[in-house]
């Protein structure tokens, strides 16, 4: 404590003292003494109504409520006063800072619960609410592997090794598919970090589906080649007829698998081209009539063809590919409508749009396969696709090759009576026909 902070109380017993010794000088030693005991208690009195306030404050410290005091006690209390300032000030800085990390925390894509030591939440951002099924105010506290009950999530908590992370199926939130992580921190308490990877697991089930079915697809045909060619080795003595009728057989299985690959390549060409394709203005009425001389060959005069042109209109687009999709269409209405029957072609448009159709008076299609044919290998009966040389892709060409257009597929169709395949484009994509360009 500095020097100077003596002057003051000593300057104050000081001045106390003057009148009691100018009473003793005037009126003797005993009056003296007894004005001095009354003005050492007004002191004291003074110092503890100063000590009352400070104890006072004490219980309930707050910067705008620091007494007032007077002599010594006035320093006293503004340095109590700085003191707590300081401090208010770093609490505020303190709790802006966390509730910057706790909204940063909130934004992130990803789920974070905070652990203690012994697996007991301390804290969560909502996405990890959401995706354990969890909440802050009531389950903090709670031990993780008591809520989340699932054997493979309480293994891995358990294991203590955390180097790979948790493909987690929550049986809480069916369908979503989590990547956990646990990251340990400071006080061996763990960050545990959720990411939603449904979408990512989808597409990998459906590339191990996809490789599984172009297996299968090649597979039996090469079977078939593989065993005539086995019967061909073994056999003695080939006469002439023979050979052509199992070299015609293999010939037919090798034009399904040339089929096969022909379409995947299609559908890869379709899919890696990220970059927009060439365009141009398509002359649909001459590609129907290509397209409908095409379904009449393919007929072969079982079915009646007609080609119904409402409109000129020309199309912008890209030939190879709509005409693609659109002979998937033709192909497919020749080989599911039985013998006699009729498939009209018919360029329109409705409300606007531009509508290529193709509607046949075949088998026709369950309400509940309908969503799912433009799907890869998807077929309602696969031994008639087969049969009439069907790969079960040509719908998802014509699927993709039109959402490369921003046009839609309709289908429309009811079994024992026929179907119609309707292809609808924006009407930016229709232009003026040649007559009048
Ligand atoms: P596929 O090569 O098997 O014909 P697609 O992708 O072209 O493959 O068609 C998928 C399935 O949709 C077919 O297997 C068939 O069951 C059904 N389908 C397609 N077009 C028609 C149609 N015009 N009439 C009835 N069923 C159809």
């Amino acid at each position: 404590m500095s020097v100077s902070f003596w002057w003051r109380p000593l300057g104050a017993l000081g001045l106390l003292s003057v009148l009691p010794l100018v009473l003793w000088a005037a009126a003797g030693a005993l009056p003296a003494l007894a004005l001095l005991a009354i003005l050492l208690l007004f002191y004291l009195f003074h110092h503890l109504r100063n000590l009352k306030a400070l104890a006072f404050w004490l219980r309930k410290p707050d910067v705008g409520t620091v007494p007032d005091g007077s002599g010594l006690w006035e320093e006293v209390f503004s340095v109590l006063y700085q003191l707590e300032r300081r401090q208010t000030d770093s609490q505020k800085n303190l709790s802006s800072a966390l509730e910057r990390f706790q909204s940063a925390a909130e934004a992130m894509p990803d789920g974070i619960v905070m652990l203690n030591s012994s697996d007991q939440i301390e804290w969560c951002n909502p996405l990890a609410e959401v995706q354990f099924g969890l909440n802050l105010k009531r389950d903090r506290g709670q031990w993780m592997n008591y809520l989340i009950r699932q054997a493979q999530f309480t293994d891995y908590l358990a294991a203590h090794n955390y180097r790979e992370p948790l493909i987690f199926k929550s049986s809480r939130n069916p369908g979503l598919v989590l990547s956990i992580q646990l990251i340990p921190f400071g006080d061996e308490q763990k960050l545990l970090i959720s990411r939603d990877i449904t979408h990512i697991e989808r597409v990998e089930t459906m590339r191990r589906d996809f490789v599984a079915n172009v297996s299968h697809e090649l597979s039996t045909p090469l079977t078939v080649v593989g065993g005539f060619l086995e019967t061909l080795v073994d056999m003695e003595h080939l006469d002439g007829a023979h050979t052509r009728h199992y070299l015609g057989l293999m010939l037919d299985q090798t034009t399904r698998m040339q089929h096969l690959v022909k379409d995947l390549l299609t559908l890869s060409k379709l899919e890696s081209m990220l970059t927009a394709h060439r365009e141009e203005k398509i002359d649909m009425p001459r590609l129907l009539g290509q397209l409908s001389v095409e379904a009449q060959s393919l007929s072969g005069g079982r079915h009646q063809v007609l080609l119904d042109l409402s409109s000129e209109r020309w199309l912008l687009g890209n030939e190879d590919e709509l005409r693609s999709a659109f002979g998937n269409l033709v192909s497919n209405a020749v080989r599911y409508t039985p013998e006699g029957g009729e498939i009209v072609l018919k360029w329109e448009e409705w409300e606007g749009e531009g509508v290529f159709s193709v509607q046949d008076s075949g088998i026709g299609i369950e309400p509940q396969h309908i969503p799912r044919l433009t799907e890869r290998f998807y077929r309602v009966d696969r031994s008639r696709s087969r049969e009439t040389g069907g790969t079960g892709l040509g719908l998802a060409i014509a699927k993709h090759a039109l959402t490369r257009h921003q046009a839609r597929l309709e289908i429309e169709s009811v079994p024992g009576k026929g179907s119609t395949f309707s292809t609808c484009f924006p009407a930016r994509r229709l232009i003026a026909g040649q007559a009048d360009n």
